[in-house]
């Protein structure tokens, strides 16, 4: 047997219906097949390659640090982790970092440190997180629960208690499951990317913080997708006024290599004392010196330019025939097909050479921050006319 998809759907667990397509190498945001096929990558790996594929500056901060040391743990200091949480705060104004190696390890980070604190100021029954229908916070037993869409949920309960969900964009809904028992947090993506792709309103988001700080509930924002420069600005919440108390991110940070952070803000900064929760992984120093490399050139012109690249998906896929809606924000957009599944149109797509993904209903893009413009309109063009 020597086919890589034989040797794949023999040896490894069946959790992924990949598409028939293996990738051998790419640049920028064009990929390669085994067969040389081109394709224009509008999934960056879902998010992850916040830079494309073999990004020359990244490549050569993870190298330099590969040449150093690849991993010590965290019984020793090493320069990454400190740098890239130093800048982080600076940043964000939030004031500590825990660092692990994925989304759902970072909103577990999340979820323990909401615990602690309403533990210790509220008492032992101030456990619960609020989190909204139709969210995604991974696929661990806890982030399953937090996340609200049921069908996950089948046959792996019991799942971690203490979970419950609100209408997303109706605040009289967050308020009263809020109310219904002593309640430690509340938990939002401001755009939620397994979801379908969907921006939460900003009275929505602004009327939760509001309610969060009168309350003393502790505000989440789950940034693992739509953070890192995705949205247009720095991290999502930064579009809606609001400063949550804790965030975690994964995905882009790491450029490529698995990197996971959940950002500790005033009220939470001393929860975690030595012995309270670590990762083998975490800070691991190769990841981090990359993740430096990225989150320095997350600035102000980049995100002007994944501003303008989202206005021009808006505008030309908006009027397009065949497009019923698109959705989402910065270069994490939502195309609804009026007529097509869009299932459909990401196979009419890959067959033409572009390479997209879906949530729920809808086409999902999300390409490098850097994609060129033209590179861009190419496949734009061909998004159009798939849904045509
Ligand atoms: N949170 C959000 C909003 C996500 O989109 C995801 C993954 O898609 C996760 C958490 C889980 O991240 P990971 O797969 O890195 O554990």
């Amino acid at each position: 047997m020597s086919g890589i998809k034989e040797i794949d759907r023999t040896y490894i667990a069946n959790t992924y219906a990949r598409f028939p397509v293996e990738i051998v190498s790419g640049k920028g945001s064009i990929l390669k097949d085994d067969t040389g096929k081109e394709y224009i990558d509008m999934g960056s790996g879902i998010a992850v390659n916040a830079f494309g594929v073999g990004d020359e500056e990244w490549k050569q901060a993870v190298i330099a640090q590969l040449d150093l040391v690849q991993h010590t743990s965290n019984l020793y200091y090493t320069a990454p982790g400190p740098r890239l949480a130093q800048m982080l705060c600076e940043k964000t104004g939030m004031k500590k970092v825990f660092f692990g190696n994925s989304g759902a390890e970072a909103n577990e980070c999340a979820i323990k440190a909401a615990r602690k604190y309403a533990a210790e100021k509220k008492g032992p029954d101030c456990y619960t997180i609020v989190t909204l229908w139709n969210s995604f916070h991974g696929r661990t037993l806890t982030t399953l629960a937090a996340t609200g869409q049921e069908h996950y949920h089948e046959l792996y309960r019991p799942l971690t208690p203490g979970f419950v969900h609100a209408k997303a964009n109706d605040l009289e809904d967050l308020i009263r499951v809020a109310e219904a028992q002593p309640t430690a947090a509340v938990m939002i993506e401001c755009v939620q990317g397994e979801g379908g792709v969907i921006a939460l309103d900003e009275d929505f988001v602004k009327g939760a913080a509001q309610y969060c700080k009168e309350h003393d509930v502790l505000l989440i924002a789950d940034e693992v997708q739509c953070g890192n420069g995705r949205s247009g600005a720095l991290y999502a919440y930064m579009n809606y006024g609001v400063q949550p108390d804790i965030v975690s991110t994964a995905k882009g940070i790491g450029g490529g290599l698995p990197l996971g952070v959940c950002l500790l803000g005033e009220k939470v900064q001393d929860v975690f004392g030595p012995g309270d929760h670590g990762s083998t992984f975490g800070a691991n120093p190769v990841c981090c010196a990359g993740a430096c490399s990225i989150l320095s050139r997350i600035d102000d012109r980049l995100l002007a330019e994944v501003r303008e690249k989202s206005a021009y998906i808006f505008d030309t896929l908006g009027s397009a025939p065949g497009v019923s809606a698109v959705t989402g924000m910065g270069l994490m957009i939502g195309i609804l097909p009026e007529k097509k599944a869009a299932a459909d149109v990401v196979r009419e797509c890959m067959d033409k050479g572009v390479l997209c993904l879906t949530a729920k209903d809808r086409v999902r893009l999300l390409p490098a921050l850097n994609i060129p413009m033209e590179t861009l309109k190419k496949a734009v063009e061909i998004i159009r006319a798939a849904c045509a």
